[in-house]
């Protein structure tokens, strides 16, 4: 007898309706899987899901694509060397009003659907925030039917998995494409010859470049649908392939391996993502990708330029390149490079059309991350462009003759990859106000000087669809049915709850819609991590990379604060508080790693207390990434976005939180500044120094010292993690980490130590005021409009991109 009663003939189905999601699921099952229904396992269900969900985005995508042929529009290329993306599966049900439809039609067929969409890889071609940031720009430009793609690597190997030993941080390799990958189209006719190395030569008069090594990049591209479906646009990703596949002459004198040999070399382009966030290595390997990206993509544009215009002087009026960080700032040189030696453009002016393609996102002020080759790497790597780089300084030079503020490229036997990306790109925009003005200010002040119109501000967004239709369904139900439908593209509309928030109806109704989250997660966490927490308590949530200036550290030093004044008084009024870390260190950032492992370490010595017990647990789940963000978001109370101020370029995370209604407890940095802006210090945490003020205190030798000693909470806490309180079979394992603290504590955590702590105190009050508290959090999602990724893409569209919508 069959399982399912209803799949006894599923050819059958297929001819009765041809066009139902149901009929399509079982065709592919059938004739894409070649699997029986009775013997089909997740796997299969899901590709089969998967194929026809995407079945339905070919559609607009191929009408996007002819629209913008035919009416000449102008496209915009985001060129980034991340995207992390997540799954797909759901996100794509979402946007084409499919996910009840496929909700329904799995259930028909004995499937559960969240064990289908668990089933998908999570995509992570990206660390952080700056490769989801990409991801969240492809949806929204997709929404508003600005046409557009997006060029990446398509990393065999995404960003490690993380798991602990002992409290340890263990990497493992990630192989997201060991499966098929439904999503995407090869399109090996989409392929263009990279080079690298090798010397320049007089040819008849001109320089050459003759290079020792190519290897070719070949696309697959994935459609990227908007939301209602109305537009979709394509990411580009691509794979490294040898020139010449394999040497056959070695393979018949019997030398295997050799044969081999051209493959694999060129096959590590795109191998593996560089697992640095916020700091890079200066290793040869991750300049012949940040190359390889942008080559093919120059290429790839181009070739799609000239198959309808023939004049190159109009670049500029069809195509807006945008640079991702400097990662690929190669594309100023490299476009000068293609214009002047393949069509013969002079160099006088390829360089004011590549400019007025260009523009370039800044994404950090910390000083260890923006990237610097040394000249001898990059003129053995790109001899050409080393040559094109000094001539764009000198050009520059020249053209600012006499003015004071010049700055060069080329400094210290270096090629300074931000000020060649700033030289290059007729806009420089920062990711927030705060961000955007120290650029000014701090980075880049004396070419700000000389180009002061050249700097904007862009704030960054999240998609509302994924980040809150999506990962959210009991909030956005609740949204809907109080506001109604259109929200999700049009997120200021979230204004309308604030009249609702004021009765009590709609506030017991959002507290119940966060609590069945609440309760979701701690079933997850029971299962998952085996421990077992209180859905009623606060559940306070760090989840981004690991970094000092990000200071988990100063999160978990409180809670041991905090925990120990639990115990010297336990039967006082505590609110209980579930305290959720998430998050992966670069495998080199030995620092990092330590607050990881005494993360882990305080977690198994408080989880473990029956005197704090069900008042305070720590829970660390492993492998942070985009899946795990959607579940813990939604559940949580507490936002924390505590980085020493000046360091955090914005932060989005901070804004998925405020979308989903939890209040931040935060610094005066990044993107806080504007959510504090926009929701109201009453309904915000602010606690610690400013900028400045953190400048002025670095000032003070003594600073470290002298804010240990004003504190007996952190003098207790540091000497307990000192003499090795969570570390009993290891007593000194901390020593250096205290010892830093004293000594060095370049990010602040001791001086704003008393500040945080503090704060932590208001987050109690005002929680125990469950009206008020609930109140406070709906009003954090009425007041989250302005963090649309849409609005975002909107103001690119027009300061930066000079593009209109096509739709
Ligand atoms: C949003 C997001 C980030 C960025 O978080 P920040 O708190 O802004 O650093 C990083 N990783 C994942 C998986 C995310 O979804």
């Amino acid at each position: 007898m069959p399982r399912h009663p209803n799949l006894w003939n599923p050819m059958n189905d297929l001819s009765a309706a041809p066009t139902s999601l149901k009929a399509n699921i079982l065709r592919h099952l059938a004739y894409t899987l070649g699997k029986d229904a009775e013997h089909a396992s997740t796997y299969d269900w899901r590709m089969a899901l998967s194929f026809a969900i995407r079945d339905q985005i070919v559609e607009p995508w191929f009408a996007s694509t002819r629209k913008t042929w035919a009416t000449g529009h102008k496209r915009v290329y985001y060129l980034s060397m991340e995207f992390l993306i997540g799954r797909i599966l759901e996100d794509a049900t979402v946007n084409l009003g499919l996910r009840d439809q496929a909700e329904e039609a799995m259930a028909s067929f004995g499937q559960d659907f969240r064990a289908i969409i668990e089933d998908e890889p999570d995509a992570a071609l990206g660390n952080g925030g700056l490769g989801r940031l990409a991801a969240c720009f492809m949806e929204s430009m997709a929404t508003l039917g600005c046409p557009a793609y997006g060029y990446g690597i398509r990393y065999e190997h995404g960003l490690f998995r993380q798991r602990f030993e002992g409290g340890r941080q263990v990497e493992a390799p990630e192989d997201w494409l060991k499966q098929d990958h439904p999503w995407e189209f090869t399109r090996p006719e989409a392929a263009y010859v990279i080079p690298f190395k090798g010397h320049m030569e007089q040819q008849a008069g001109r320089e050459v470049w003759v290079p020792s090594e190519t290897v070719v990049a070949s696309a697959y591209d994935t459609p990227v649908v908007g939301w209602q479906g109305k537009w979709a646009n394509t990411l580009r990703l691509w794979g490294a392939l040898p020139t010449t596949m394999f040497d056959l002459d070695r393979f018949n004198r019997g030398d295997y391996a050799a044969a081999a040999e051209p493959e694999a070399l060129a096959r590590t382009l795109s191998r593996v993502l560089y697992p640095d966030d916020t700091t890079y290595q200066g290793k040869e390997l991750r300049l012949k990708q940040e190359f390889f990206l942008t080559s093919a993509a120059l290429q790839d544009i181009l070739r799609r330029f000239l198959a309808s215009e023939t004049d190159l002087r109009k670049l500029p009026d069809h195509v807006a390149i945008q640079m991702n960080d400097t990662h690929p700032a190669i594309a100023g040189p490299e476009l000068i490079r293609l214009l002047v030696d393949e069509h013969g453009m002079p160099f006088d002016q390829a360089l004011p059309v590549a400019r007025a393609c260009l523009g370039y996102t800044n994404h950090t002020l910390l000083p260890e991350a923006l990237e610097r080759w040394a000249t001898f790497t990059f003129g053995n790597v790109l001899p050409r462009h080393m040559q094109i780089v000094e001539q764009i300084d000198h050009w520059h030079k020249t053209e600012h003759r006499g003015r004071p503020h010049y700055i060069g490229i080329v400094k210290h036997h270096e090629v300074r990859m931000g000020e060649l990306a700033f030289i290059m790109a007729h806009k420089v925009n920062g990711v927030s106000a705060l961000h955007s003005d120290l650029i000014k200010k701090n980075l880049f002040p004396e070419l700000h000087a000389l180009h002061p119109d050249r700097i904007v501000n862009q704030t960054n967004g999240v998609t509302p669809r994924r980040w809150l239709k999506m990962c959210n369904k009991p909030l956005s139900t609740l949204i809907t049915d109080t506001i109604g439908a259109g929200w999700e593209a049009d997120l200021d509309l979230l204004k309308g709850l604030e009249k609702p928030i004021k009765t009590k109806a709609f506030c017991k109704d959002f507290d119940a819609a966060k609590r069945v989250n609440k309760v979701e997660l701690s079933n997850w966490l029971a299962s998952h991590e085996g421990i077992t927490v209180n859905p009623d308590a606060l559940f306070d949530v760090q989840i981004k990379r690991i970094h000092e200036y990000k200071r988990q550290l100063l999160n978990i030093l409180q809670t041991i604060g905090h925990w120990e004044a639990i115990k010297q008084n336990p039967n006082a009024n505590w609110v209980p508080r579930v305290k959720i870390f998430g998050g992966k260190a670069a495998p080199g950032y030995a620092v990092a790693k330590e607050i990881i492992r005494l993360i882990n370490d305080v977690a198994e010595v408080i989880n473990n207390d029956p005197v704090s017990g069900d008042l305070l647990k720590v829970v660390y789940p492993a492998n942070y990434n985009v899946s795990m963000a959607e579940r813990l978001i939604p559940a949580a109370d507490l936002s924390e976005q505590i980085s020493t101020a000046g360091k955090e370029a914005s932060g989005t995370g901070n804004m998925k939180f405020m979308i989903n209604g939890a209040p931040t407890i935060g610094t005066l940095d990044g993107a806080n500044v504007e959510i504090l802006h926009e929701v109201g210090e009453e309904n915000f945490f602010l606690f610690g120094m400013t900028t400045e003020q953190a400048m002025a205190r670095r000032q003070d030798p003594e600073h470290a010292r002298k804010a240990i000693e004003a504190s007996q909470t952190l003098q207790d806490v540091l000497q307990m993690v000192a003499e090795g309180r969570f570390s009993p079979d290891q007593k000194d394992r901390y020593h250096d980490l205290v010892h830093r603290v004293w000594h060095h504590d370049y990010f602040l955590v001791a001086s704003d130590f008393d500040a945080y702590d503090a704060a932590q105190v208001r987050v109690d009050s005002a929680y125990a005021d469950r009206d008020n508290w609930v109140k406070m959090a709906a009003l954090n999602t009425a007041r989250s409009g302005f963090f649309s990724s849409d609005r975002t893409i909107r103001s690119y569209m027009k300061d930066v991109w000079n593009v209109s919508s096509a739709l």
